[in-house]
């Protein structure tokens, strides 16, 4: 990761490569967008059985059946699945922790890599989903070291393919090939498109909507995308939206979409403003009243902090909209609703006569800011759709659209 930031892509080994060569993946082959495993095959009944046939000793029995229970419910959710639990007997999905070789010409690797894997829907070993007994698996998050992995989102993402889902190229699926670094399991959009263009749409969806919650990865070329924050990392720019960030990439490579979590575990989704101070090789994150460190790209302990103690911010600020920070002068611009700060980093105290209000010093900007930077000399500042270009010296404005860094 530290080698990533600041060095010239070469085209060679991009972050895409070492991330597959370094994070454990399910055993069954690559395919793109949302898919169907190859002949498309799918189940004929909507009122399905699984069976536990054998457990992993790393949990007790009672959790990894709750595990399965709320794998199955993440799919019933969207679809007019129904998934019922049997104890003997032939189930449409049997569920087990094997080893090795395991007569099925998919065998497994001992701990890492290869975790598992499930065949399409069809009669015995269709639709049955296989977990290496020799994984240390865990009801944890995912955990950042890849020793432990979470049980959950393996089986949601195997059930995928027992449902008859090949892979998905989208990064919020749960259907990418890689499993993802996340707190939360939930479908992305990908996943509720590719199971109802199989089964159709939940005849009776559930009363309270909060459990239908789904994972949307931000589009780079969507008209409408807005960002949460925005900041240079080593002096690369760097976008922030729900809980992904966004990199513009050179000639060479497409924008990267990935989670934030990939990066930095402990920084939360929905970043208000960050800012990054070079002369200290810190990247400050701000979310309400807290503020997170990143130092030569590795979250500092003992956060978060808050904004007031550290900052002098006064209690009547609840969240800060965006932050931008001048390495030459050492001054750093904190932006709140139609108001703006201005500390000093080398005083380490806000600068006297503040706040002055946003629109008497940047003209042209509009009175409210979602994500701000400043390089070289200009800020930029982006607001919904629109983002401005605002040269301090002369006042000079440029308005552009939000997603005029991507190639779109
Ligand atoms: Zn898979
Ligand atoms: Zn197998």
């Amino acid at each position: 990761m530290q080698k990533f930031f600041g060095l010239n892509v070469t085209g060679k080994v991009d972050k895409e490569t070492l991330d597959v060569m370094r994070q454990p993946r399910c055993g069954v082959p690559d395919v793109a967008w949302f898919s169907t495993m190859p002949g498309g095959s799918i189940w004929r009944t909507h009122n399905l059985t699984y069976r536990v046939v054998s457990y992993t000793p790393y949990l007790p029995r009672s959790a990894v059946d709750d595990v399965f229970e709320k794998a199955f419910q993440l799919w019933s959710d969207f679809s007019p699945l129904t998934f019922t639990k049997i104890f003997s007997g032939e189930a449409d999905i049997m569920i087990s922790f094997l080893r090795g070789d395991h007569g099925d010409n998919n065998p497994f690797d001992g701990p890492g890599d290869r975790l598992a894997h499930a065949f399409a829907p069809g009669p015995r070993l269709g639709g049955d989903a296989h977990f290496d007994v020799d994984e240390t698996w865990t009801v944890e998050p995912w955990t950042e070291d890849y020793s432990r992995y979470n049980l959950l989102y393996a089986a949601a993402h195997e059930f995928g393919h027992s449902l008859g889902l090949g892979h998905s190229s989208d990064i919020s699926s749960l259907m990418y090939p890689t499993y993802q670094l996340t707190s939360e399991v939930l479908l992305g959009e990908d996943d509720v498109n590719g199971i109802q263009s199989l089964y159709g749409e939940k005849q009776r969806p559930p009363i309270n909507p909060s459990i239908r919650k789904t994972v949307i990865a931000p589009k780079v070329c969507d008209r409408d995308l807005t960002f949460n924050a925005v900041t240079t990392v080593r002096g690369e720019i760097m976008f922030f939206k729900d809980r992904f960030y966004i990199r513009p990439m050179n000639n060479y490579l497409e924008e990267e979409v990935n989670y934030i979590s990939v990066f930095w575990s402990h920084l939360p989704s929905e970043i208000d403003a960050a800012y990054e101070f070079q002369e200290e090789d810190i990247v400050l994150f701000f979310k309400g009243s807290k503020y997170w460190v990143v130092q030569e790209l590795n979250e500092l302990a003992g956060y978060p902090k808050d904004i007031y103690s550290s900052f002098g911010f006064p209690r009547t600020v609840k969240k800060i909209d965006a932050a931008a920070s001048d390495e030459y002068t050492g001054k750093t611009y904190f932006f709140v609703a139609d108001q703006y700060w201005r500390y000093d980093e080398r005083q380490r105290s806000m600068d006297e006569g503040y706040p002055k209000m946003i629109a008497d010093d940047f003209p042209g900007i509009g009175d409210k800011i979602d994500a701000a930077f400043y390089k070289n000399g200009i800020f930029y500042f982006f607001h919904g759709t629109e983002q401005y270009n605002f040269n301090p010296k002369t006042k000079e404005v440029r308005v552009l659209r939000t997603n005029s860094w991507f190639n779109c």
